[in-house]
Formats: C-alpha cells, sequence, structure tokens
C-alpha cells in the first residue's frame, strides 16, 4: 500500500482544529471523501448492521467496537509510513482539544470507565468535566476549536491518555511526523497552524468512525457526532446502564447533551 504525507491546507488544518469534527465539517455523506475512505466506511457500515439488527444488546456493541478497532489497527500495519510518526507516549500538545465521537464509541467508552476509574478518579473526572462544560457553554464547535489550546482533555493524565484502549477514532487518526509542528500550535495558541502528517491514516479512522455513524442510523439508532466532554457528562449523570440500554432502544438520548 502506498505512503502518503501532505501538509495540511489552511481548510483541513482548520478540521484539525476540532479534531474529528462536527455534523458540519464531516457530514454524514460520502461523496466529497475519498474512496478509500468510503472502502472502510462500507465495510464497518455492514459490519455494524449485521451484528447489532438482530441482537442490538451492549455485548453486540462491544463486539462491533473491538472488530472496529481491530480493523484500524491492522490497517494501519499494512501502511508503510514513510516519513515515521513522530507520536509518542508523552507527547500530548494534540491531546489540548475537545475530541468528537459517535455514540457507540461513547458507550464503549463508557463501559470502559466503569471497569477501569474507581470512584475517587470518576468522580476527579466529573470535576474536570464540570470546568471544560463551563469553557465551552454555548460555543459552537469551530469557537470550541480556535480555544484548544486553553482546553486539555478531560483523559489527559500527566501527559498521557487515561483511557487509551478506548481512546475514540478520532485521537487514533490524528498523527503527526513532526512534535514541533504540535508543539508549535500550542505554544503559538494557533489553531490553524499547519501540521504535517498521514492522511491515509486519518482516512481509515474517519472511514471507520463513519461506518459506526451509518450502521447504527442504519437500523434506527441516534446517530451523529458528540462533543467527549458533554457524552461523558450525560453517561456520567444517568448513569452508563441507562444510557446504553436507551441508546441500543432506539431512544434519541444523547441528544440532550447538546444543552449541557
Ligand atoms: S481521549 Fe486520550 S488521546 Fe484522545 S484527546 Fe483525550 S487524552 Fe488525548
Amino acid at each position: 500500500m502506498g505512503t502518503r504525507s501532505s501538509r495540511r491546507s489552511r481548510g483541513q488544518v482548520k478540521k484539525r482544529a476540532v479534531r474529528a469534527g462536527s455534523e458540519e465539517n464531516y457530514p454524514v455523506q460520502q461523496d466529497s471523501r475519498s474512496v478509500f475512505l468510503e472502502e472502510f466506511s462500507l465495510g464497518v457500515r455492514d459490519m455494524t448492521v449485521d451484528a447489532l439488527v438482530s441482537n442490538s444488546s451492549v455485548r453486540s456493541l462491544h463486539e462491533v467496537m473491538d472488530e472496529a478497532h481491530r480493523v484500524f489497527d491492522s490497517a494501519c500495519n499494512g501502511v508503510d509510513l514513510n516519513p515515521e510518526l513522530a507520536c509518542r507516549r508523552g507527547c500530548a500538545y494534540c491531546c489540548y482539544n475537545q475530541v468528537s465521537l459517535s455514540q457507540a464509541e461513547a458507550v464503549y467508552l463508557g463501559f470502559h470507565l466503569l471497569d477501569s476509574f474507581d470512584e475517587t478518579a470518576l468522580k476527579a473526572l466529573n470535576g474536570r468535566v464540570d470546568s471544560v462544560l463551563d469553557a465551552i457553554r454555548g460555543k459552537s464547535v469551530e469557537e470550541i476549536g480556535m480555544i484548544r489550546h486553553e482546553l486539555p482533555c478531560i483523559f489527559l493524565d500527566d501527559g498521557s491518555c487515561s483511557i487509551h484502549p478506548a481512546r475514540p477514532f478520532a485521537c487514533r487518526g490524528w498523527n503527526s511526523v513532526n512534535a514541533g509542528d504540535c508543539r508549535s500550535s500550542i505554544e503559538n495558541r494557533d489553531p490553524f497552524a499547519p501540521v504535517e502528517n498521514h492522511s491515509i491514516v486519518r482516512e481509515i479512522a474517519e472511514g471507520i468512525q463513519l461506518g459506526l455513524l451509518h450502521g447504527t442510523r442504519n437500523i434506527g439508532l441516534e446517530a451523529g457526532f458528540l462533543i467527549l466532554p458533554r457524552a461523558v457528562k450525560l453517561m456520567h449523570r444517568d448513569g452508563i446502564a441507562e444510557c446504553a440500554t436507551r441508546w441500543l432502544a432506539g431512544d434519541f438520548f444523547f441528544a440532550q447533551s447538546r444543552g449541557l
């Protein structure tokens, strides 16, 4: 498989500022996306429908998400990345961001939190969530992107991701071949600073995320992009089991996160 590395245009960098989009930035249509991205999207869409249409349970959702993660890892392992990725543990400039994610990713993450965060950690997380929500309340996705340098992700802990196995596809796909670009963006408080990266990795992640959205939408579930701290607040407030049950039953449950 070929290698692609691109210097992002200003328009592309704008997407970067909000990390993985909104309905405006990533409409759930594929006419303007690459064939490569579409292949992943269609494959994951069909896999999601097959798994959930006859059994929309939490267990089936976990299987879908585990398979989606495997697809991503396998696809990326097949790509010859030259130059190498600069991304390393402890380098977290790109985690000054409010990530967008699908409902399927949010529910998977919610159960991961139940398994891996104790009561003290959950309480501390809720405090960080409230701080971020205060900072972004009433702001559009674009406005949130403009102040990204002020807002570390709620899961950034001592320079590392505290939910690494359950991180959204937005995080899996984002990459850089030059950590200096990433540092400049934060230090210069410039959300439009160009960051050289491998677009093929981003497209794999975006395709998979779109596939999850299309697949869940096709079987009648609420499907659209959520802002991470808003989704986490909702799951913390109502309980992950309740959130999952209602979403999988077809309630437009996560829509209320927009008001948080
Ligand atoms: S979820 Fe993890 S990888 Fe993604 S922005 Fe937050 S800390 Fe970074």
